[in-house]
């Protein structure tokens, strides 16, 4: 009996997306002049193949094999020492990578492949949320953000803000380019997340024109100026509040709740034995000094036996008793930026914190960068491949998964991550079984 190898869209498959990120690098410019020995577009693949291999160090075991599969599988030519590709890497401006995301991003919309991800009526909605990677004492860099203490000790700080692409019903997140919080070239000045956040959606819009956005982020959004921010590049939102830090939004609520405005709505889930109640009012002003600035405000209360969770938002969307359940859901989806981006790159085998060293320039940032892009190339498989979707489940969890690849690709010859795939699913001694791929 011959066994089917699973179905997937062969261009989303680990080998093309490698492809199209070894292409990617291939056309940025080297900033050497006359360069002979290492390629930049291998020094960017090598590191890219350490984040999707999620090693610390490619040559670390056997030298001989693991070249030959980094030739094979990650199509590179040459493969530099670690300190050889950390020298060429520093210097390197993080900005050069956004041409690999947005190409990687354009082949999942060519294969039809963000489609369940649409959350409302053609919109997607994105999470933003900022988060640090590093902090040291002592090891620093010309892009370090820095904080001076009061004795005169310098704490040094890497940041982002990320941006996942996330559903209510989907764990797989697709992650757009982050935006670093860096110190700038000639400033003082440390970045911060609201400026990273007014870069980030100009760089978007660049990106995707014509692509439709609800976006969601915690309350630390919610003010006025950046709801401007978004409302000038056609990004609708869902953002949270807080009654201690939104005292006066809380306020017209009340006011508006004793004006017999506010609408209340309770929904029953007897077999998960919750009750969701709601109370919600459209058009109130975000804040006193904004009394133009008006937002639709929506409260929401889980109550379960022994538990309640409290949540509320404000959203330009107009909430009524027909998509308030569909909205806090996407309001509650914030969350998958924490937990099922930045603590799967922290602790599903990315080592997100890890210093992989840091260089002096741009090192730890460009590291972050490819980190992500990395992390983007799994998330497509694990969305689209159907081979990584079945070891995925035999293994049965991320860990195991990597630790897998790792142990063959370090082991045996390969020619392809399909055929470690199909090791990994079928066993290595077994005849080939038959491949049928679908035209699409
Ligand atoms: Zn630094």
């Amino acid at each position: 009996m011959s066994i089917v190898a699973p179905r997937g869209r062969k261009y989303l498959s680990a080998d093309a997306l490698f492809n199209l990120v070894r292409s990617g690098f291939a056309t940025i410019p080297d900033y050497r002049p006359s360069e002979t020995d290492i390629s930049l577009t291998d020094a960017l693949m090598s590191a890219f193949a350490m984040f999707s291999l999620k090693s610390p160090s490619l040559l670390a075991f056997d030298k001989e094999r693991a070249e030959g599969n980094l030739h094979t599988i990650y199509g590179m030519e040459r493969v530099p020492c670690d300190t050889r590709m950390r020298e060429i890497l520093d210097p390197v401006s993080p900005k050069v990578l956004r041409l690999v995301f947005k190409s990687v991003f354009r082949q999942l919309q060519r294969g039809k492949a963000l489609e369940p991800m649409v959350f409302l009526e053609g919109y997607y909605l994105l999470a933003l949320d900022g988060t640090g990677y590093f902090s040291s004492k002592t090891i620093h860099c010309a892009s370090c953000l820095q904080k001076v203490h009061r004795n005169g000790s310098i704490t040094y700080a890497h940041q982002m803000l990320g941006a996942a692409i996330i559903h209510p019903d989907m764990r797989t997140v697709i992650p757009l380019m982050p935006e670093p919080i860096v110190k700038h070239d000639g400033t003082d000045k440390n970045d911060c997340e609201r400026n990273a956040a007014k870069r980030f959606v100009t760089k978007l819009r660049q990106d995707h024109p014509h692509l439709k956005f609800i976006v969601t982020e915690d309350s630390l959004s919610s003010n006025a100026p950046h709801i401007e921010t978004l409302q000038v590049h056609g990004l609708h939102y869902i953002l949270g509040v807080k009654e201690g830090d939104h005292a006066s939004l809380f306020e017209q609520v009340q006011a508006a709740e004793h004006a017999g405005r506010v609408t209340a709505y309770e929904r029953h889930d007897r077999a998960a034995g919750l009750v969701h109640r709601f109370r919600f009012v459209n058009d109130v002003p975000l804040n006193a000094s904004h009394a133009d600035m008006r937002v639709n405000f929506m409260e929401y209360w889980e109550m379960s036996d022994d538990k309640v969770q409290h949540f509320s938002w404000v959203t330009d969307l107009r909430v009524s008793k027909r998509n308030v359940f569909h909205l806090m859901r996407g309001g509650r989806a914030r969350w998958k930026i924490e937990n099922e981006t930045f603590n799967t790159l922290k602790n599903q085998g990315y080592n997100f914190e890890h210093n992989y060293g840091h260089g002096q320039q741009n090192l730890s940032v460009v590291f972050a960068l490819l980190m992500m892009l990395a992390f983007l190339v799994d998330q497509t498989q694990q969305l689209c491949c159907a081979m990584f979707q079945a070891v995925w489940a035999k293994l049965g969890s991320k860990r195991l998964l990597w630790e897998w690849m790792r142990a063959l690709f370090y082991d045996y010859a390969l020619e392809s991550m399909r055929q470690l795939l199909e090791a990994l699913l079928y066993g290595l001694k077994k005849p080939p079984p038959i491949v049928a791929f679908d035209s699409s």
